[in-house]
């Protein structure tokens, strides 16, 4: 994709469907993806933060997700057609998933919080396969890595907050290929 430069990070520019299609074809690929989805408060982290603004960096994708963003992009002159949440690319890969039989791993947000999307996960996309699914309060990283080694899921929805999640994908995404990214509040919305 052709990408806009902001504040020395190369922003995806392009819709949101034909970035869909692009990620949905590098799964059927088992490419290893990683995505990022910054907005304007996580950008002014990652300048302070030398280690994450790497990380950053090294995603394959970082998407506009906030309209500072997108403002930004027509003061350059290098208008960027609208926002690419975390949010909305999740729902649309878990119909899409639910679609084509794919499946995913889940971690993050409260036990509570959860068990509760498990239920929802079951009956809005019961042909979606869950690989596995963890809390996001954990000390030791073994099962976790273990399950997703595995299982090799399709696509690994990460959801502990940044920098959190993203420093969890950076160190563990080569030992599985499909899609990663993290999520933020992400499960907490869908499950409530
Ligand atoms: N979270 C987690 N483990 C942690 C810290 C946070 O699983 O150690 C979860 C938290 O329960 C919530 C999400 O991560 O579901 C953070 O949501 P927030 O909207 O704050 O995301 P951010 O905007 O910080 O990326």
């Amino acid at each position: 994709f052709k990408t806009t430069d902001i504040l020395g990070f190369p922003f995806v520019n392009t819709t949101f469907s034909s970035f869909m299609n692009q990620i949905k074809s590098r799964i059927e690929q088992r490419k290893n993806t990683f995505i990022i989805t910054a907005n304007p408060e996580i950008v002014v982290f990652a300048k302070k933060h030398p280690k994450y603004q790497n990380i950053i960096k090294s995603s394959n994708y970082i998407t506009p997700d906030g309209v500072g963003i997108i403002k930004a992009s027509h003061i350059l002159n290098d208008d960027i057609p609208g926002r690419i949440s975390g949010f909305d690319i999740f729902l649309n890969l878990l119909k899409w998933g639910n679609a084509n039989h794919k499946s995913a791993y889940f971690l993050g947000a409260k036990p509570n919080v959860i068990n509760d999307l498990k239920t929802t996960l079951n009956h809005n996309y019961p042909h979606l396969k869950i690989s596995g699914i963890h809390d996001g309060y954990f000390n030791y990283d073994e099962q976790i890595v273990k399950d997703i080694q595995k299982t090799q899921p399709d696509m690994i929805f990460i959801a502990l907050g940044y920098p959190k999640q993203d420093l969890f994908i950076n160190k563990y995404r080569s030992i599985s290929n499909g899609l990663w990214i993290g999520l933020g509040g992400s499960f907490d919305v869908l499950s409530g």
